[in-house]
């Protein structure tokens, strides 16, 4: 019975307990949390976590999702993808184990899936180990070493314990595409609380873009790997790049009217993504972490620095009102 249960109901005999992935977490080598959160961390994403967190039953509700999310997803990937392991794609099971071993998570499953977008995702809960979901597109166009930082981005998911918020978000914006009752649902919230969560879910990106350039091999990987995501990657150029030429573009994108399009996405505009990361190579935590990769002479900046200056490439809701005047 509890066979027919389990085959049928994807979250049958499953418990939605996160204090005891809370408390296991704690146990973690702590050496790189401050109060218990991943030193790495981008202030704006916990910050605001927070105000998300004290919204009514939010987070009670978000357990039960991503719960119900990931062992969902769980099932239609070990039917539709290929699972990784030392005898499938033993090199991106390698790079998987290597950027938990890194962190200090355990490692999660990775799963390759037949589809040419550019695209990684991860489902997790305190249940079951989470799963990290590479698409072929990303597999085939990336060099193993920018591989290694997108894996190392989903594994900063697990870490910050994003998607017990990442999966309300998804079921929102699910919900407000699917029309009829889903989307009268979704529109019972008000446009502000969607607005900051999808201005959570871009700060969320920054802090994993860190974890990702913490497990790289090179830190110049983890950067091109947001510029092939703003210009492609058929033409293998990305040494064309200039960051001032992108610095110059991002000031005429900041504070213009084109914000308001940024707002209603989960994640920073590529050119965003890659100032942030070139600011967190100047991080002197990045090299708390990996010592090893300090170039002589740079010019390094605290983390506190790194914030504000990460805060100015993210924060599309003040450039909005900066944009109306
Ligand atoms: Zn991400």
């Amino acid at each position: 019975m509890d066979t027919i249960l389990s085959q049928t109901n994807p979250i049958a005999g499953i418990q939605a307990d996160f204090g005891a992935y809370a408390e296991k977490m704690k146990r973690k080598d702590d050496a790189h949390r401050v109060n218990g959160i991943p030193d790495y961390s981008f202030s704006m994403d916990w910050r605001l976590r927070e105000q998300i967190r004290k919204l009514p039953c939010f987070y009670a509700l978000s357990k039960r999702v991503a719960v119900h999310d990931e062992a969902r997803q769980r099932q239609i990937k070990t039917a539709s993808a290929l699972q990784v392991g030392p005898n499938q794609f033993p090199e991106i099971y390698e790079m998987a184990l290597d950027c938990a071993k890194r962190l200090g998570i355990g490692p999660p499953n990775v799963f390759v899936q037949h589809d040419q977008t550019m695209n990684a995702y991860t489902f997790a809960s305190d249940t079951a180990t989470p799963i990290v979901v590479l698409h072929s597109g990303i597999v085939e166009r990336l060099t193993p070493g920018e591989l290694k930082c997108v894996i190392g981005h989903e594994c900063g998911h697990i870490h910050n314990e994003h998607s017990v918020y990442m999966s309300i978000v998804n079921l929102i914006a699910g919900a407000l595409n699917s029309g009829g009752l889903g989307a009268a649902l979704a529109a019972m919230l008000t446009q502000a609380t969607l607005l900051l969560f999808y201005e959570w879910n871009r700060a969320a990106e920054v802090t994993c873009d860190r974890a990702g350039m913490i497990c790289a091999d090179n830190l110049e990987d983890a950067i091109s790997v947001n510029k092939k995501l703003l210009y492609g990657t058929f033409l293998n150029r990305e040494d064309n790049v200039n960051i001032d030429d992108i610095r110059s573009q991002f000031s005429n994108i900041a504070a213009a009217t084109s914000v308001f399009t940024e707002m209603a996405n989960d994640h920073p505009s590529s050119i965003r993504r890659v100032l942030t990361s070139e600011e967190f190579t100047h991080c002197e935590l990045l090299y708390r972490w990996r010592p090893e990769l300090l170039q002589p002479g740079l010019e390094l900046r605290s983390k506190e620095e790194c914030d504000k200056a990460c805060e100015k490439y993210t924060a599309v809701f003040k450039e909005s009102r900066k944009a109306v005047g």
